[in-house]
This record gives C-alpha cells, structure tokens and sequence, in this order.
C-alpha cells in the first residue's frame, strides 16, 4: 500500500465521525428537533435548518445505490487498488455515503444490494475509512491493513537449464521477443527512498519531501530515484530458466538502454521480468544483452527499461 495515498483531515464538525470509525464505530447525526439524518458532517439539519444535530451510533445497514469500477487510478497512489469500485451506499437511516465496496468481486456486485460496513485500517495509527461489502461477507477480513509481501519467494520455475559458454547455436537460440515470468515482489517505501537519498546525495523534494510533494509534484507524492528502482533489481530474483556455465569471468559492462518511463510512487510494490535480446560472440568474450524492464505491480507501463550487457569470458 502507498504511504503518499491522501487521508481525511478531520474538521471541528466531522471530527466525531473520523474518531468514531478509529473505534470501529458508525457515528451519523441526527436532528433532535425533526429527527432528520444528515451525511456528511455539518452544522445545521438540511430538512429543517435547525442548529441541533446529535451523534448517534449507526448499525451501518445500507444498500448499493450506485458504483462503477475504475480502471485507471486517479493518483499513482492508488495503482495498488485498482481497479477500485467506487460506490455511492444508502444507509437505512437514509443518508448517502461516497465509500469504496470491498471483498466484493464485479460480477456480485447489484444495484440494491445488501450491505454492511467495514472499517477498514489504512495507517498504522489506527486511522480507518469507512468501505463496504456484502452481507455474507466476513467484513473483518477486509479490515486489516494488506500486508506488504516484501519477502515474496519468486515464482519456482523448473531448474534453470546449464548452457555451455561454447555452445553458440544454443546461446543464439535464448534470444526472444518473450518475457520471463515475473520476479519476486520488492516494497520501495520512503524509508528506503530517504536512505537512497542519503546515500548519494541526491535529496531532491521531489523524493524526499512527502507534505512538499503532494502540493507541488505532478505525481500528487513522492516517487522514488530511477536509479534506485534500476539497482533494486539485484533484490529481484528474474525467472530466466537458463544459467550460462563454462566461463572464468563474469562481468556487469553497462548498459545499451536506460530509461525510466513511469515513476515508482513511495510505498508502491515493483517486480522485473527480462529477455534475451543479443548474442555476440567476439574475441573479446561472449555479450548477452538482457533486457530488463521493472514495473509497479500491475502497471503495464515500465518503470525502468534496462538493456543489460553481461560479458562472459571463458
Ligand atoms: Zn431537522
């Protein structure tokens, strides 16, 4: 999960209902002189104008009463989301609430549909939205915060076949237009991007600066350094299905290619896949140029594009 994503900031009239959702409690007012429900938080009843509205717990019944599916994420923030399904819920005190419907797959999903709430926790300070899901859903299951799997195993593919440095007809053939399956999972959070920063020097805003780079940065956050993303690969274990054997020497020689077309927003989870896209053999030694491209899970778009050269010397 993005640690850039935008929170609620809690006003003096609203305040009741963000503190009452920390403690997984659906707080509505309600107007003591016509006992009219009102959502969102204000000041005065919107039937009947009065300046007496009152807190009172909510069991959050409610209904779907409109939604669609975004595909496309608003903010880099939410990639990890998509596609979300926005909804509009009617409570049966009334009232209509702009939430996210969880646990839900497209196809469950009705207009009239049955719901019920779910606080779900976004921070480790405890602070919770209100989203929603289906009646025979077990709504605690979707209110723990999603557990970034850093660690991931890479996918275990069959073991990895030997090719001999001498063996040219079987290096050349290695070369394809087909990606790898995709590596392990790697977590880039602002911790890791403030220590890249540190590293080298490089503490541009842009990276480092969260608050200055929610108002100021096209990316509406933080992102993370490109060449951070494109040394982060060496955590990136790539499901090539080959090993080359037979040589003395192994050498990293550069790069043909690098860009980075996407930016990685703090927090955002990446993974890498590669090709072989050259074979050359000189007298030098044998070149393979590998094309590495690394994206944030999900995204079709690389965030970096590296055509690595690896020079063997037998
Ligand atoms: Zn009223």
């Amino acid at each position: 999960m993005s640690n850039n994503k935008p929170m609620p900031v809690a006003t003096q009239i609203s305040a009741p209902f963000w503190e009452g959702l920390k403690a997984r409690r659906l707080l509505i007012q309600q107007c003591n002189a016509c006992t009219h429900w009102n959502f969102y938080p204000r000041r005065h009843c919107t039937q009947c104008l009065a300046h007496d509205l009152a807190w009172r717990e909510v069991d959050g019944a409610a209904t779907l009463y409109s939604y669609t599916v975004t595909r496309i994420a608003t903010l880099p923030d939410f990639m990890d989301e998509m596609p979300q399904k926005l909804a509009v819920v009617e409570l049966a005190e009334g009232v209509r609430i702009n939430t996210n419907l969880v646990g839900l797959d497209e196809a469950e999903i009705r207009i009239g549909m049955p719901l019920k709430p779910v606080f779900a926790e976004v921070d480790a300070k405890g602070n919770r939205l209100l989203r929603f899901t289906g009646v025979d859903k077990d709504a605690a299951a979707f209110e723990a915060l999603p557990v970034l799997d850093a660690e991931q195993a890479p996918q275990q593919a069959a073991p990895a076949r030997q090719i001999d440095l001498n063996d040219e007809a079987a290096l050349q053939a290695l070369v394809s237009d087909q990606y790898s399956d995709w590596s392990n999972v790697v977590v880039v959070d602002q911790a890791l991007i403030d220590a890249f920063a540190q590293l080298t020097g490089d503490d541009y805003w842009i990276h480092t600066d969260p608050e200055r780079a929610r108002l100021q940065s096209p990316f509406g956050g933080t992102i993370a350094h490109g060449a951070l993303v494109q040394v982060l690969q060496s955590r990136m274990k790539l499901a090539l299905g080959f090993e080359v054997s037979g040589f003395s020497t192994q050498i990293n020689y550069g790069s043909d290619r690098l860009r980075f077309p996407a930016p990685v927003p703090a927090g955002s989870r990446i993974h890498s896949r590669a090709r072989v896209k050259h074979v050359d053999i000189s007298k030098r030694g044998t070149q393979l140029t590998l094309e590495l491209t690394t994206h944030v899970v999900g995204q079709e778009r690389p965030s970096v594009i590296n055509d690595l050269v690896i020079l063997y010397i037998a």
